[in-house]
């Protein structure tokens, strides 16, 4: 369970988000939807304690993460894979090699990395593209790689900011696919989006922030701004 109780966040004069409550239930599929600047990216950074509430507090399994010592939070980050607009894949390794990296830095080993990185490619759909560089997929397939390596710890929260936001419609449904079966295998996702077009095609809970304030809170997947 995530929480945000009466949450607003300042840079200075301007409140990137104001008085902000919203509870997500464990395995939700919930799109954040707003404006450009509405304070999506600032509600995410929240959860993953890059930044910390002006006032209120966020509250992660009924742990207030800013109570977290900074000893905690990388195991705390942990819990979360994160995907963005930009990839952010090393691009001098393959599709295999980007997620191999990833779990190598997480502590595992030779063996589970092995079994582990042919069951996630083919989850995204990318078993034949293991030996592919980035700059030899394309826009969707870069992306593929990218929630691969989100998943590689078995997270309970995969964050995606705008991860459509760089794709043609077709390769951003099949993004939207992707996280759709990781969130049926029992992951809750959290993405942020401006596209009509994706909140449509996931369909589940959205949620419409404007000018740092939560406005709306529909459970039948509606995109109005
Ligand atoms: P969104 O993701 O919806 O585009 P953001 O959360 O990035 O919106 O930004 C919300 C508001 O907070 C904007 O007005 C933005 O300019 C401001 N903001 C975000 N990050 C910072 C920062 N580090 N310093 C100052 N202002 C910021």
């Amino acid at each position: 369970m995530i929480y945000f109780d009466k949450v607003t966040k300042r840079y200075g004069d301007t409140a990137a988000l104001e008085d902000v409550t919203l509870s997500v239930a464990p395995k939700e599929f919930l799109s954040i939807v707003g404006h450009s600047g509405a304070g999506k990216t600032t509600l995410l950074k929240l959860l993953l304690a890059e930044e910390r509430p002006t006032d209120g507090s966020v509250f992660f399994e009924s742990v207030d993460i800013n109570d977290l010592p900074n000893s905690a939070l990388h195991h705390y980050r942990r819990k979360i894979g994160t995907v963005f607009q930009d990839f952010r894949l090393i691009p001098n390794k393959t599709a295999y090699e980007n997620i191999a990296f990833a779990m190598e830095a997480a502590g595992r080993d030779d063996a589970e990395i092995a079994s582990d990185v042919p069951y996630i490619l083919e989850l995204v759909n990318l078993a034949d593209k293991a030996r592919h560089f980035p700059d030899q997929l394309s826009g969707g397939e870069k992306q593929r790689i990218a929630i691969g390596r989100a998943i590689i710890n078995q997270p309970d929260l995969i964050i995606a900011d705008e991860p459509t936001g760089n794709l043609d419609p077709i390769n951003a449904f099949e993004i939207v696919e992707i996280f759709k079966k990781i969130n049926e295998l029992g992951t809750t996702v959290m993405l942020t989006t401006h596209n009509k077009g994706v909140v449509d095609a996931i369909g589940g809970r959205v949620v419409t922030i404007d000018r740092g304030r939560l406005v709306r809170d529909d459970v039948g997947g509606e995109y109005i701004l």
